[in-house]
């Protein structure tokens, strides 16, 4: 495997060609942002942390028969995974009241999510990533409904296998954005990342913050965290 020029540079990651046409390489920056760039800061050691992690999460996901772009992990900051054409929307799933959702309708923090709820947003800093529905999506051609209804489907089998995942180690999955993309055979596949920058994970007895809310909120000890996080799942990245 061979690494080529640089495709895309994002706010986290770099994406990278490969010599196969059908793989590419996403390396995990330290970079973390938040509040559509305005924050930002490197802090040590995230972009291996994240890469592990993804890396395991893809895992688990492809091994509860779920497809993902998951190929292999080939250092501690870089992965290579199945390209895939991105559908240009993030798929969030609510199992309890946090962020946004508490500023847009003004419901308490920690308000149990019974059934979980769903929400669609643009991926467009510019426009700073606004909700949109399943009609926008397909007038304006970034998915079909076809693709749409198995995003849906896909992403609470995601919601099934990771809540019962965290359980176990005593955390709840309150919230999480999944991206979806479209492989050669036309498949719909998860791409992008699952890590503790695109979820909210609480402590099951304390309710501590152990996501990107301790970097969005200052709350310290990120990265220290997220090996934390890691370690509950019985993934050691010290
Ligand atoms: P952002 O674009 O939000 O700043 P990142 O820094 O995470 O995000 O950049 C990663 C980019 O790579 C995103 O635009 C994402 O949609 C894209 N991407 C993620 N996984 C894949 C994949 N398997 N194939 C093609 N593109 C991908
Ligand atoms: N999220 C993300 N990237 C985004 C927007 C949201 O990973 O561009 C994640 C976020 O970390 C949280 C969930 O999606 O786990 C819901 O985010 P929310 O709409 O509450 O926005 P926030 O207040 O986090 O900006």
């Amino acid at each position: 495997m061979q690494k080529k020029d640089e495709l895309y540079r994002g706010k986290a990651k770099t994406v990278f060609h490969t010599d196969d046409e059908n793989l590419l390489i996403l390396e995990f920056r330290n970079d973390t942002s938040a509040f559509d760039g305005e924050k930002i800061e490197q802090l040590d050691r995230k972009g291996e942390v994240n890469n592990k992690f993804n890396h395991f999460i893809m895992n688990h996901l492809e091994q509860a028969g779920i497809k993902t772009q998951v190929n292999a992990l080939i250092s501690d900051t870089e992965s290579v995974v199945k390209k895939l054409d991105m559908i240009p929307v993030e798929c969030v799933v609510r199992n309890v009241a946090a962020g946004s959702l508490c500023r847009r309708l003004g419901v308490e923090e920690g308000l149990t999510l019974n059934p979980p709820t769903f929400e669609f947003f643009l991926k467009n800093d510019a426009l700073h990533d606004p909700m949109i529905n399943d009609y926008h999506i397909v007038s304006f051609g970034w998915a079909t409904e076809d693709q749409i209804n198995t995003m849906k489907s896909l992403t609470f089998k995601v919601n099934e296998v990771l809540t019962a995942l965290f359980d176990q180690g005593d955390m709840i999955l309150v919230d999480y954005k999944l991206e979806f993309g479209v492989d050669v055979d036309g498949n719909i596949v998860l791409g992008d990342e699952f890590t503790p920058d695109g979820c909210r994970l609480w402590d099951k007895e304390t309710r501590n913050k152990m996501d990107k809310d301790r970097f969005r909120q200052g709350l310290g000890s990120v990265v220290e965290t997220y090996i934390e996080v890691a370690g509950r799942l019985g993934l050691d990245l010290n």
